[in-house]
């Protein structure tokens, strides 16, 4: 059996354990990257957000020339889709990004290796690919084996039927029926695919509100649209039974404490995900988790075995590309040396609806149960030039200044370009910005950037066209 020697060992080649072994390789250490799937990229490029999003565009293209094309003067006399050709487009860029993580693995000199990584002991791994064992022996290990969907005990995955959203990103065709267990960002980003092309979706979540994690002004604005948009929704609604019948999947509903029967060609499960650390023998070497199986670290990424590193969705917080790829950089820092810093207020979270929603800081019922004193400013789109020249009217800017020092603690937006706008209030708050600081910052005329300013001066009590 070979065994290679490193300084840093990354398992998984996701958005956290690609940049990782990158930043750890250009800092001077002798890097490997274990991924035991065929492509490199993890859930974020191959079965997650890259392919999702790849989905959601096509298909919002094909919404908008259905219902808006008209309101410009358009008119297209026959619009259909073809839907492998919009799966194999999205195909295509998932092989790309995924050819482009193997070029930055050779120019930065990390060796990448195709297998699943065991403990064997604190030092020493191995790498089966199926036919070969080989034994990878680091001074530093850092897991990134990320998630996992959570299914429901009733109702396991068959991605025929009973899909995740590995499973509803691989459709051959739109079902004519399809009922989303759960509102949150899967549910609702993949409902919104779906929907577009004529599917019939209903929704089931829960809780009495959707994506629970958002401000409740914009949850109850994006439920709102998305209800206009087609899509039906039980709040309130908890799934407890299901069963798959021989060409549909029945699942039992309880709603207003009563039991009631909804029917589709398949059902989708996006109740959340759980940490992946399946076959990595943590337990063998006596690796601390929590109850919910979650690597337990420190403020330095540490496990309880010093040398052993986690980060991304192995650990507790919001399971976020963006956020994983942060840590991967800081982790690698800190190994090398260094003491990095990562503001977990400064990063934002976004659902690729159509108008899309970003959410960034505390939203006002988070700061008001702080006992945060807040001043807040909402501006609507339908008041911005470039959103009326857009045809995208829908949504809001919300921002959440403190009272005592105007300093901005939350920018809350769903409407057009949401995802790309956030960046502004990621910079404020990173830099403690107040709301001044952006009032006084030029935006240029007309953009939909010129909401943030408004809404900022409303929040300051002097709005100039609200
Ligand atoms: P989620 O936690 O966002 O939402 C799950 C929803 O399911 C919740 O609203 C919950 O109340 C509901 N639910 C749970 N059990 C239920 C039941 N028995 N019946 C009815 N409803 C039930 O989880 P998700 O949407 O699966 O996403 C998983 C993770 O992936 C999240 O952490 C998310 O941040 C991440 N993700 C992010 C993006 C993005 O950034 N755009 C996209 C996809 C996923």
């Amino acid at each position: 059996m070979a065994r290679e020697v490193y300084d840093v060992a990354v398992i998984g080649s996701g958005p956290g354990g690609e940049v990782a072994a990158i930043r750890a390789a250009q800092l001077g250490l002798k890097t490997v990257c274990i991924e035991k799937d065929a492509t490199l990229g993890g859930t974020c490029l191959n079965v997650g957000c890259i392919p999702s999003k790849a989905l959601l565009q096509s298909t919002e293209y094909y919404s908008l020339m259905n219902h808006e094309a008209k309101d410009h003067g358009l008119l297209i006399k026959e619009l259909a889709y073809d839907f492998s050709k919009m799966q194999e487009r999205k195909c295509q860029i998932v092989q790309s990004l995924g050819n482009g993580i193997a070029g930055l693995f050779k120019r930065n000199q990390v060796v990448h290796r195709k297998g699943i990584a065991k403990f064997v002991s604190p030092n020493v791994i191995t790498i089966s690919d199926g036919n070969n064992i080989n034994e990878i022996e680091a001074r530093s290990f850092i897991l990134a084996t990320g998630s996992e969907p959570i299914s429901l005990p009733f109702l396991p995955f068959d991605e025929k039927r009973v899909i995740s959203s590995t499973g509803a990103l691989r459709l051959e065709a739109p079902p004519k029926k399809m009922i989303v267990i759960g509102a949150g960002v899967i549910g609702v980003e993949l409902a919104s695919v779906y929907n577009r092309l004529g599917t019939e979706v209903t929704i089931v979540e829960m809780l009495d509100h959707i994506c629970p994690s958002n401000d409740a002004a914009v949850s109850k604005l994006l439920l709102q649209i998305l209800k206009k948009q087609g899509i039906a929704f039980h709040l309130s609604a908890k799934v407890t039974g299901g069963k798959v019948e021989k060409d549909k999947v029945s699942i039992t509903v309880e709603l207003e404490g009563k039991p009631q029967q909804f029917n589709g060609d398949v059902a989708l499960v996006a109740v959340g995900r759980r940490p992946y650390s399946q076959g990595l023998g943590m337990a063998e070497i006596g690796i601390s988790v929590t109850t919910k199986g979650f690597v337990s670290v420190d403020g330095f990424f540490r496990s309880n075995i010093p040398h052993i590193y986690a980060i991304g969705d192995l650990i507790e917080g919001p399971m976020l590309a963006h956020r994983a790829s942060e840590e991967g950089i800081a982790v690698a820092e800190i190994i090398a040396g260094q003491s990095p810093h990562i503001n977990y207020m400064a990063i934002p979270n976004v659902i690729y609806t159509h108008p899309e929603v970003a959410a960034l800081g505390f939203s006002e019922q988070e700061a008001v149960k702080k006992g945060v004193k807040v001043k807040t400013g909402v501006c609507y789109f339908k008041a911005n030039a470039r959103a009326r020249c857009l045809g995208y009217t829908e949504g809001m800017v919300k921002v959440i200044g403190e009272e005592k020092t105007g300093r901005l603690i939350g920018m809350h937006i769903i409407g057009p370009h949401a995802s790309e706008l956030i960046a502004e209030g990621v910079i404020a708050i990173d830099r403690r910005s107040t709301l001044e600081d952006i009032v006084r910052a030029s935006h240029a005329h007309p953009t939909l950037a010129e909401a943030i300013q408004e809404a900022c001066l409303i929040a300051l009590g002097r709005p100039i066209h609200s």
